[in-house]
């Protein structure tokens, strides 16, 4: 008898939804632990609470004097509020959130002790980070990494600990982590937007980025994933049959949300309103027991941290409700996949959407210049695009017949299509006083406010605009945001640039009007990106060859689609826009190839232990019981025994034949691993890992799950698709 399992099973019965007392309304508690701009006018004095926010609007440098005053204040806040600890919280290369806990408590000699914070510990720690990757950066020796504060993301309180968000460098000033070149990335699009915005208005000063995530996760019962496994080390589950009941029903899409994953939800929320975190909507996802979770969205580098801490939060949440929360891509085979959308617009300072239809023709074309030059940023790196959504786990959504494909199209509607096309009539040079009467009043001075089409979405498209934003869909949903958002600001950022100089030199040389010389810029921009536009179904067959046609890339693995990371054109934009210098840029391509192999790794390690000391032990067992019934068989019936025998001679010739595929299976996987271990060449290994190692997972896969639907299911020792789907 399996005992685990059914031990877990059993567990399952006495987890009762946790009851969660919601008295006072959220915009109450909202952001309570967070030391953000309320907070600071109560405790900084007037100097400081502008030291910062100067720091925050216009990135000018904090002094020791004010960065002190600053320490005090956050800590004698922080101890009002029961905090021991304070901690730099920062984000290195391994993708999760990294924190390293030190007491307020110090003794001064004389037996005497305070607690005590100053502006040094506030500015910079050095974590003895070692341990993280840095793709051959960080010499241990050469160059230690240390930890900046970065005031632009406010300081919170997380259980006892004061968390001080701040970027990871080394002392020779490379980026060890993802917040560093987001940073500049979104100081990047700043000045190239800024620069574009004063073409329609003088005022304005700033233009942010601003990111919209929403999170898409499964919850399973604590118990059930303990039970397996391949959850437990890889987050996912590596075989399993197929549930008879799955999403074929539609049932729980916008269905109405099971109680115990409901409270889960409520006390998440909870826990983010106080952090800050403006959580909004939740819903149920296609999949059972799949669920999604989006806030209001907020400045991209805020998003960013808010998303990563959400995840960490989550999971210790769900501890407390029984459920362990996966965030993998791909957690159940024939189920639908998790991502994470990630909205994305720019805005000025004065509050104006750039990617939102206005009321005046010229708001118009300011809106069409901003919408185009994405469009045409997004054509020209679309292979840099799709690399920074790559990775292990969602090379299962991505080009496996799955939202969305590896492909990278834009979405934009029939209105906006409509729109375009005019433009692309415009006529070359100077415009005559009609044609820019006709543009103005029934092109540009015709586009609605509100755009139909964003209720009438493409799904299947990887990049849609959404009436008033750009929705990146192919993100994962394990993904840290900034690889994302650093890509699509930087291109944005470089092709508003280009932009920029081309306008200048059509005005300036040719002696064109500014609407004129924008005129003519977008629409030979028009001509140029059309390949990246696609309103059809991204899933088809037939979108890959006119896709292929079209010349664009369909990078559907990972070791495939980072190689965009490094291309030329990638690493001169990335130091054309001081976004990653080259060794930078190559060091983080070698980090998450590296990743790569370890995942495919860890998973090929797991899957060839369950296949060979889980399920093929069980099938044998099973089979001694098939044989020990034939024999008996035989004893009575004598001569008849082959006829009444023949089923269950059949399946222990059947048995026999599936521990036969799984052996010789999981024996090539292993042969395939040392071949792929004994390459030197990172590139090549990942290659190995991706086109040798791991196509045999689906081989020993298909193996176990037959056996599954043959052995006795007393006997099976995994819990089944349909336990971790539809206990809740
Ligand atoms: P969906 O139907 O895809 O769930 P929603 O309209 O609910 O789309 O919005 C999804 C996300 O888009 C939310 O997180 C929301 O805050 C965000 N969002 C809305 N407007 C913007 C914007 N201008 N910039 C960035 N994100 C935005
Ligand atoms: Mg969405």
């Amino acid at each position: 008898m399996p005992t685990l399992r059914f031990h877990a099973i059993k567990e399952t019965f006495d987890h009762q939804p946790i009851k969660i007392q919601e008295t006072q309304k959220r915009s109450e508690f909202y952001a309570e632990n967070v030391f953000d701009e309320n907070t600071m006018r109560q405790y900084l004095s007037k100097d400081a609470f502008l030291g910062v926010k100067n720091a925050i609007e216009h990135g000018t440098k904090i002094s020791r004097s004010i960065a002190d005053q600053v320490a005090v204040s956050m800590k004698d806040w922080a101890l009002s509020k029961g905090v021991t600890h304070y901690t730099h919280w920062f984000q290195p290369l391994t993708g999760a959130t990294a924190e390293k806990h030190d007491a307020f408590f110090e003794i001064l000699g004389d037996g005497f002790a305070v607690e005590k914070f100053d502006g040094g510990q506030l500015v910079q720690q050095e974590p003895d980070a070692s341990s993280f990757p840095s793709g051959g950066i960080r010499n241990t020796f050469e160059a230690r990494g240390y930890t900046a504060w970065d005031p632009t993301s406010p300081a919170f309180i997380y259980g006892t600990a004061l968390c001080i968000p701040t970027i990871f460098v080394a002392y020779t000033g490379e980026a060890l982590d993802y917040k560093t070149p987001l940073l500049r990335a979104l100081h990047a699009v700043d000045d190239a937007a800024t620069d574009v915005c004063k073409y329609f208005d003088k005022n304005v000063k700033k233009v942010h980025s601003s990111l919209g995530w929403e999170q898409e996760y499964f919850l399973v019962d604590k118990m059930l994933a303990a039970s397996r496994p391949d959850i437990l080390l890889t987050g996912r589950t590596l075989l399993g049959h197929s549930s008879a009941k799955g999403q074929q029903l539609d049932d729980h899409y916008f269905g109405a949300i099971p109680t115990r994953a409901f409270n889960f939800m409520r006390d998440l929320e909870n826990e983010a309103m106080l952090l800050g975190i403006p959580v909004k909507t939740r819903h149920n996802e296609v999949a059972p027991n799949q669920f999604e979770l989006a806030p209001i969205y907020e400045e991209a580098n805020l998003a960013v941290d808010h998303n990563a801490l959400l995840m960490d939060i989550m999971g210790r949440v769900a501890s407390r409700h029984n459920f362990k929360v996966l965030l993998h891509e791909k957690p159940f085979a024939g189920m639908n996949g998790s991502g994470k959308h990630n909205n994305w617009s720019l805005s000025t300072d004065g509050g104006v959407n750039l990617l939102a239809p206005g009321k005046t023709p010229m708001s118009n074309l300011q809106f069409l210049t901003f919408f185009i030059n994405t469009i045409k940023a997004v054509h020209t790196h679309e292979e840099l695009l799709r690399s920074s959504i790559a990775s292990a786990g969602n090379d299962h959504r991505l080009g496996a017949n799955e939202a969305p494909p590896a492909i990278m199209s834009i979405f934009i509607g029939e209105q906006l299509t409509k729109v375009l096309q005019e433009l692309e009539g415009v006529t070359k040079g100077k415009l005559s006083p009609q044609e820019k009467t006709e543009l103005k009043l029934n092109v540009v001075g015709k586009i609605p406010d509100v755009l139909l089409d964003n209720t009438d979405r493409n799904r299947t498209s990887p990049f849609a605009f959404t009436g008033n934003k750009f929705e990146f869909r192919a993100v994962g949903s394990t993904a840290n945001c900034s690889n994302p958002m650093t890509v699509l600001n930087t291109i944005v950022a470089k092709q508003l640039k280009d932009f920029k100089a081309e306008v200048d030199k059509l005005i300036d040389g040719k002696g064109l009007k500014k609407d004129e010389a924008v005129f003519n810029v977008l629409r030979e921009y028009i001509k140029s990106c059309r390949p990246i536009l696609f309103e059809g179904n991204g899933y088809g067959e037939e979108w890959e060859k006119e896709a292929k046609k079209r010349g664009l890339s369909n990078n559907k693995t990972t070791p495939e689609a980072l190689k965009g990371r490094i291309s030329k054109q990638s690493l001169e934009l990335f130091e054309e826009m001081g976004v990653l210098s080259k060794i930078e840029a190559q060091a983080r391509y070698e980090v998450e190839i590296e990743a790569y192999i370890k995942h495919i790794q860890i998973e090929s390690r797991v899957l060839g232990d369950i296949a060979r000391n889980h399920i093929v032990p069980t099938a044998v067992k099973y089979q001694n019981v098939l044989v020990e019934n034939v024999k008996g068989l035989k004893e009575i019936f004598d001569k008849d025994f082959k006829k009444v025998a023949k089923e269950q001679l059949g399946l222990i010739q059947s048995i026999s034949t599936q521990i036969e595929g799984i052996n010789v299976n999981v024996t090539n996987m292993i042969n395939e691993r040392k071949i792929a271990n004994q390459i030197e060449d990172l590139e090549k290994k990942a290659a190995a890992y991706c086109n040798a190692v791991r196509p045999l997972f689906d081989e020993i896969r298909y193996y176990c799950d037959k056996l599954e639907l043959m052995v006795d299911d007393e006997l099976w020792p995994l819990t089944k698709y349909r336990e971790l789907l539809f206990t809740r």
